[in-house]
């Protein structure tokens, strides 16, 4: 074991979107940080790496919105900070039918935060949207100017870019194994002699004042294995399920390829059926949209098929074909790019000091449901502050602690059906 005598305040396993935003935010607070990542930098093997994410205010629950907006400015101050872009913005479309209780949630979400929208019949849209979305009778659609694209593998280097900028230290190829509480031996001058010791496969030893893990689809494996020694307070398993999804791009009918870029108006989608399928502009592929399902089937992070769901393709098609009719060539994807999600019963985050023996020293936050890349610049500045402070700072933590789960498998309540069944 070679042991590394430094002491970083603190230390953040994994480096996807959420761990790189949460080391950019704590080196900029003047703390010494270390990001450590298992495989390459921007590898394609978790959930931050691609072409596009779509950032949308549009959420059923209420306390989404809020955080969407604070992210939005963090972008744009990230995008200031490094001096390029990886935020694009444009409209956001959601529809479905007009009796759905998610989507009817999602209008008085936007009404109670006050985020402008416009409310269509089916008539309107064909309207608004110059033909393109082809709604039956029985559908709506809600417009509003919070939507765009983010560039996932591009806004991760951003960020890893800055946290270097502002002094972290990132290493690669730096499997944690285990994270203990131990007598430091005296590297932690200020506070008394225990601290987190974070131990990866290559036999390397780091000590921190705090440690963020934030290693996505890894979360339910690495947490189990921390807290399986059996100390203050023993095993936790968080319900963290993986999920193996794909993302597919489509062909545009010669001729109509201007007409679903963002430079001609064309938004960022969802639409609110069985299943629930979103789509973002053409941007990074010429002459392509991408259009998915939200879901995904169950893997194991390291054993996964990379292959697309019979399933889900059957959908697509079905909806491509009824709502873009000609425009869209409905009969196969071109490309398919596959990814992971980390859900929770509830499809709300995780994020929470892990407890037990860990106390406030080691934080925990995963089980982002396929919908976390928008809210990473503020998931970080969360993160930095509970690291630093103990505490949060103008947002309400509750829906995501670890607690909501105790006795109570299904997680929060919710009062409109899920959108991944
Ligand atoms: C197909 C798809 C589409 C999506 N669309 C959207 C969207 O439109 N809008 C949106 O907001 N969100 C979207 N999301 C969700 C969003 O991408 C994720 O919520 C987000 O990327 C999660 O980031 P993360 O950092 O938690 O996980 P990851 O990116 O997986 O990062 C975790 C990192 O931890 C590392 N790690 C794991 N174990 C260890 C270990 N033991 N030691 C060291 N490192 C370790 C991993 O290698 C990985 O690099 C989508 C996700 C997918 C898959």
């Amino acid at each position: 074991m070679e042991n590394c005598n430094e002491m970083f305040d603190v230390i953040v396993v994994g480096a996807g979107i959420m761990g790189s935003c949460t080391a950019y935010q704590t080196a900029k607070h003047g703390k010494k940080t270390l990001l450590l990542e298992q495989f390459d930098f921007l590898h394609h093997r978790g959930s931050s790496h691609g072409e596009s994410r779509t950032i949308r205010a549009t959420y059923p629950e209420e306390y989404y919105p809020k955080m969407v907006l604070e992210s939005a400015k963090l972008w744009e101050e990230a995008e200031a900070e490094v001096g390029y872009k990886v935020y694009f913005k444009t409209s956001q479309f959601d529809m479905g039918p007009s009796n759905k209780k998610a989507l009817q949630a999602t209008i008085s979400s936007c009404q109670k935060n006050k985020i402008p929208i416009r409310v269509l019949d089916h008539n309107q849209v064909h309207k608004e949207l110059l033909g393109k979305f082809r709604l039956t009778e029985d559908w709506i659609g809600v417009v509003n100017e919070y939507g765009g694209v983010i560039k996932p593998t591009k806004a991760v280097s951003m960020f890893q870019t800055l946290a270097i900028k502002n002094g972290a230290r990132l290493m690669d190829n730096m499997e944690v194994v285990d994270i203990l509480k131990e007598d430091d031996g005296n590297h932690n001058e200020d506070d008394d002699a225990v601290a987190v010791l974070v131990c990866t496969r290559n036999g390397q030893r780091f000590w921190g004042k705090k440690c963020v893990v934030t290693v996505g689809a890894w979360m339910k494996k690495l947490v189990k294995k921390v807290t399986s020694a059996g100390g203050g307070g023993g095993l936790i398993t968080l319900p963290i399920q993986p999920l193996e999804t794909t993302v597919y791009y489509w062909k545009i009918k010669p001729g109509h390829e201007d007409e679903f870029k963002i430079e001609s108006g064309f938004p960022t989608f969802a639409s609110y059926g069985e299943p629930y399928i979103y789509g973002t502009p053409s941007l990074e592929f010429p002459g392509m949209i991408k259009i998915a399902v939200h879901g995904g089937r169950p893997c194991e992070p390291d054993e996964r098929t990379w292959a697309a769901s019979a399933v889900a393709l059957s959908a697509l098609r079905e909806w491509i074909q009824s709502k873009f009719g000609d425009l869209v060539e409905s009969s196969g994807p071109v490309l398919t790019q596959s990814c992971m999600y980390s859900m929770t019963p509830d499809e709300d985050f995780v994020i929470d000091f892990l407890g037990g023996e860990f106390g406030k020293d080691v934080l925990v936050a995963g089980g982002f449901s396929g919908h976390g890349f928008k809210m990473a610049p503020i998931i970080g500045r969360i993160l930095a502050d509970l690291a630093i402070d103990n505490q949060a700072k103008n947002v309400e933590l509750k829906h995501f602690s670890i607690k909501r789960f105790e006795g109570n498998s299904k997680g929060n309540a919710k009062d409109f059906d899920d959108q991944v069944n």
